[in-house]
């Protein structure tokens, strides 16, 4: 089969493997239908190996040459004998953390702070960006006929944005502030209206994103100073106090600055950019306003069902941040080599696999 597989920093080659053999007891082989090119990808084609295993990881052994590819959809092939919620013919989307049974984490359901977690498509020996993978049955989530190839490949994202909006406290009718609107931010952006927030502002320096953002329902989209936003925000809050939750999704220092100054006292600010770069933050302030800072990472795997009962009730329109298609021929040329271009206004390119 063909399969697009990581070797080295801008090294990555469209290979012939051999496809997975009959699944192991616990384990499902999939035809890759549609997979997403994350940021994380982004990172360790130009920068990598970050995440990915250079020495055989230490739980599934998995070291590079790695098939990348952590968002996807795909069709059930086969399933191995213990299999019992999926069978063949099956549609479904995966969530690639990879739990380690009995870890103290993953027996609390926080699966993804575990050292010993790897990730489909970054730390094990499959991924979506091959024409079939092998994965453990935990990992995968089915979805009905109304969800599309597409929206399923969007389901991993999702979860991130989901988590986000519960670390935040979101709940009906808070007001919220997300800062950057990459496709995470934008995700979060659904989401919080998803989840019935009120009023939700946007931050975005990029003019095209930011014109992209303007056609989201409910949306208010921000783009000048921050004093301008923390104003219009001000205004717009009861006794103007500031947002209930920001939402920090560009790992950038103005951007935390904003978030710190935006929300009111006692609120909540969770960060999900990952800083390349260590922030200052205001921790006198901090104090002084009560704010509860919260980091996010991934999410929890049992996060799936719920995402695809959101997206089929057609409140979260995932696709919405759908900006490019490419065949697995064209990814490298036409997804990662656009995606690392400075001036490129994409928030997600979709790899048409089957
Ligand atoms: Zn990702």
């Amino acid at each position: 089969m063909k399969a697009l597989r990581f070797h080295n920093a801008r090294d990555l080659r469209l290979d012939d493997v051999s496809p997975p053999q009959e699944p192991l007891a616990d384990q499902v082989v999939l035809k890759v239908l549609q997979c997403g090119i994350c940021g994380a990808d982004l990172h360790e084609y130009v920068a990598g190996p970050i995440m990915l295993p250079v020495k055989p990881h230490p739980v599934n052994g998995a070291k590079i040459p790695i098939i990348l590819g952590h968002e996807f959809s795909a069709t059930v092939s086969s399933v191995g004998p213990a299999v019992t919620t999926t069978k063949p013919g099956d549609r479904v989307a995966i969530l690639p953390h990879l739990m380690k049974l009995g870890d103290y984490y993953v027996r609390r359901n926080l699966g993804q702070f575990s050292a010993t977690t790897g990730l489909v498509g970054l730390a094990w020996h499959w991924g979506g960006m091959g024409e079939f993978a092998a994965v453990p049955e935990q990992n995968v989530v089915k979805f009905p006929d109304i969800v599309s190839d597409e929206q399923g490949a969007l389901l991993e994202p999702s979860a991130v944005a989901v988590n986000a909006i519960d670390a935040a406290g979101v709940v009906v009718g808070s007001t919220v502030l997300i800062t950057g609107t990459g496709p995470i931010g934008a995700l979060v952006a659904l989401a919080a209206r998803a989840a019935g927030a009120s009023k939700i502002f946007v931050y975005e320096p990029n003019a095209s994103r930011r014109a992209r953002l303007a056609e989201f329902d409910g949306v208010a989209v921000h783009g000048g100073s921050s004093a301008d936003l923390v104003e219009a925000i001000q205004e717009q809050t009861d006794c103007r106090v500031g947002v209930d939750a920001s939402i920090e999704c560009a790992g950038h220092q103005g951007a935390l600055d904003l978030c710190v100054e935006a929300t009111r006292r006692t609120g909540t600010i969770a960060q999900v950019g990952l800083f390349v770069d260590r922030p200052k933050i205001d921790m006198f302030k901090v104090c002084e306003k009560g704010l509860n800072l919260v980091g996010c990472w991934g999410n929890d795997i049992t996060l799936g069902p719920r995402l695809v009962a959101m997206i089929a009730s057609g409140r979260f329109p995932v696709e919405r941040i759908i900006t490019g298609r490419v065949s697995l021929k064209e990814a490298v040329s036409d997804g990662f080599e656009t995606l690392t271009r400075k001036d490129n206004d994409h928030l997600k390119i979709l790899i048409k696999v089957d």
